[in-house]
């Protein structure tokens, strides 16, 4: 599966806003829109006045910004949101909840991962198990989706892994657990997936409409 492998914090400056790309590394002073604030990147990003956006531009950025929060390319989020537009809810928060349902996303969420992308990296190198009534096995698919009831964990022999016990500390600290997971066990790396996700659960800061009238053009 493609994916974006060039520098991350570009993808922010590019938006303009922080977009915690990096986990735990993105609150701290070395954060390149704390450190270079939000121009553009690029020679000539400093001299470049961010122009108030509007129609085609303001969807197009609302779209990419989605995209990279969740790190996934345009033809699998295009996939998705025609998924959504088939639903009976309202399409925007069907896009969103069908991305926060992503495995990477999920076990980013109950703090196992630093970030979505070394999420995405355990669950591709098949160190995620998923349960699923009552049978465990690896899941090496960052887009599988879960649903109420799966059980997630990380296998017996990254558990002690450095980087992860740093993404359960971190999250330890962290506010604000998503109601629609559970975490069951911090030290055995098990949690669970109670209920579907909800438009609350997710970021207030993304204006999912603007995405919604883009693709309905
Ligand atoms: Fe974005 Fe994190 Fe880099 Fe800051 S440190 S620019 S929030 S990825």
């Amino acid at each position: 599966m493609a994916r974006y492998t060039g520098p991350v914090c570009r993808l922010c400056r590019r938006e303009g806003m922080k977009l915690f790309l990096k986990g735990d590394r993105c609150f701290k002073p070395s954060c390149a829109i704390e450190k270079r604030g939000t121009f553009p990147p690029g020679q000539h990003g400093r001299e470049m006045r961010r122009a108030k956006l509007t129609g085609y531009a303001e969807q197009l950025r609302e779209k990419q910004k989605v995209k990279r929060i969740y790190g996934v390319l345009e033809r699998q989020f295009r996939r998705y949101f025609e998924e959504a537009s088939r639903s009976k809810g309202v399409t925007g928060e069907a896009l969103l909840t069908l991305l926060e349902r992503r495995l990477d996303n999920v076990v980013y969420r109950l703090g196992f991962a630093l970030s979505r992308a070394h999420a995405r990296q355990l669950v591709n190198h098949g160190h995620i198990l998923v349960k699923r009534k009552g049978v465990e096995r690896t899941v090496d698919i960052p887009s599988f989706r879960v649903q109420p009831g799966d059980e997630i964990s990380v296998a017996p022999d990254m558990r002690k892994n450095v980087h992860v016990q740093e993404a359960i500390q971190t999250a330890a600290g962290r506010t604000g657990r998503p109601a629609w997971l559970e975490l069951v066990d911090a030290e055995q790396c098990r949690g669970r997936v109670v209920a579907l996700p909800t438009r609350a659960d997710i970021s207030s800061d993304i204006r999912e409409n603007l995405i919604v009238e883009l693709y309905s053009k």
